[in-house]
């Protein structure tokens, strides 16, 4: 997220001008929640009902969703909220009692994923899962080293956020933790996934000297806070050697690209033709409901399940286990990858033949229904229009449509809509852009 495109200290003047409803929330807000939360917009967007690829403000007024990936099925999707409203009714236990509901969720992940990937432990958020990816990787490897991209995002706990560098300066990266740069730096490059083997092996010989060693590369397989980077696929491959070959795991974060979002597949990193030791899964998983999970190749869960014992009084209980397996159950009925696969292409295409007309657009990456545009000053320098990213966020919001930007220069239109979004919705979107960049600032 584009730290410029979310709010928290709204000054007197600009609350004043914001329609009385809206300044009583926030005031309350500010009261009640504190000083850390941020929010979405320059004029904060009050939403009360959701349906499909539309959000509804008290008003009625509809808003099209282009942004959100935890309501990845559509909002209030009818079979996922079935599945949990009759499960609720049923039963709500956790995993010390027998129960069939988190072994079917179990039995079909492992199908999606390659053979080697043979158990899953599930917890409630992504951040969970990534914190039980680290300590899973210390005690496998013996080595404390994390290597992450530029302006990565993984998680909240205190171990999490010391490699989450997108986090800001406010929250520092631990003595442990090296940073590369994303594939974009070697653009221009014959070899941008050597180069990115490269770097990741430069980071490892280095925690290597400091005497932490490598414990895990984590890599978020799209991107997303980097700025979205799909291609070329199989990029991935020479930093994952790199990182083995340093003693390390690779940890693939698919809490944004996964469930099918990418159009190819149902994990981002299957486009790169690597095997993950451990795979991190959230926010799309329950299309709502906190559900998420770490999966693992059972030889790195030997030591830890002999020494340690895993329990997470609301992971894996029966509504979680409900509410993700009606997501896949709708994934498969509705062919969503497949879906995502036509729609993003699409959207990608309206895109590019935007991008011919508006120079101030650089590049269009992405793959599926996870799209960044990247907005320049110039097109030979590249430079980032941050200005120009907060400027279209807010106007598209004016114009009831939701999306936000991310990476390092705040300029990267970040799309990655419901996969309910249609090809439809795609041209709503694509005509509203086409409008805001063709009008003076
Ligand atoms: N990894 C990635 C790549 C994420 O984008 C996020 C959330 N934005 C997380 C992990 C953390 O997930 P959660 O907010 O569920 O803890």
């Amino acid at each position: 997220m584009n730290r410029m495109s979310m709010i928290n200290a709204f000054d007197p003047s600009t609350l004043e001008a914001l329609d009385p409803s809206s300044r009583a929330l926030i005031e309350r807000r500010q009261r009640v929640l504190g000083p850390a939360y941020r929010l979405f917009y320059e004029d904060p967007l009050h939403l009360v009902r959701g349906d499909g690829v539309w959000l509804y403000d008290p008003q009625g007024q509809a808003y099209l969703d282009a942004y959100n990936n935890v309501a990845s099925l559509g909002h209030a999707q009818p079979d996922v909220v079935r599945a949990i409203a009759e499960q609720s009714a049923t039963l709500v236990t956790h995993t010390r009692y027998l129960h069939e509901g988190v072994l079917q969720l179990a039995e079909r992940l492992l199908a999606t994923l390659p053979s080697e990937m043979s158990h899953v432990m599930l917890t409630c958020t992504g951040s969970e899962a990534n914190d039980l990816a680290y300590r899973l990787a210390r005690t496998v490897t013996g080595n404390t080293g994390v290597i992450v991209t530029q302006l990565a995002y993984h998680g909240v706990t205190h171990s999490v956020a010391e490699f989450s560098p997108s986090l800001g300066q406010g929250v520092p990266l631990g003595a442990h933790v090296r940073v590369v740069p994303p594939p974009d730096a070697y653009r221009g490059e014959t070899d941008v996934a050597g180069a990115f083997g490269r770097a990741v092996a430069a980071a490892a010989q280095d925690l290597q000297e400091a005497g932490h060693g490598l414990a895990m590369l984590i890599v978020d397989s799209i991107f997303s806070s980097d700025g979205v980077y799909a291609d070329p696929a199989g990029f991935l491959a020479p930093a994952v050697a790199a990182a083995r070959a340093a003693g390390g795991l690779y940890v693939a974060d698919e809490v944004q690209p996964g469930f099918g979002r990418t159009g190819a597949a149902m994990w981002g990193f299957q486009r790169h033709q690597v095997i993950p030791d451990l795979v991190t899964m959230g926010k799309p998983m329950g299309n709502g409901y906190p559900v998420a999970a770490l999966v693992a190749q059972a030889k790195h869960l030997e030591r830890f399940g002999r020494e340690a014992r895993y329990f997470n009084t609301f992971g894996g209980n029966p509504v979680a286990a409900a509410a993700a397996n009606a997501v896949l159950d709708v994934i498969e009925r509705d062919a969503l990858i497949q879906h995502a696969h036509r729609v993003g292409a699409h959207l990608i295409t309206q895109l590019h033949d935007l991008a011919a007309r508006h120079p101030a657009i650089g590049d269009v990456r992405g793959v599926g229904l996870f799209i960044g545009v990247d907005l320049v000053q110039d097109l030979s320098t590249r430079a980032p229009d941050r200005e120009l990213a907060t400027r279209l966020v807010n106007a598209l919001r004016q114009r009831k449509i939701l999306l936000s930007a991310s990476g390092p220069g705040g300029n990267v239109l970040k799309i990655r809509p419901p996969l309910a979004f249609q090809i439809e919705h795609a041209d709503l979107l694509i005509t509203a852009l086409d409008e805001i960049l063709s009008s003076a600032p």
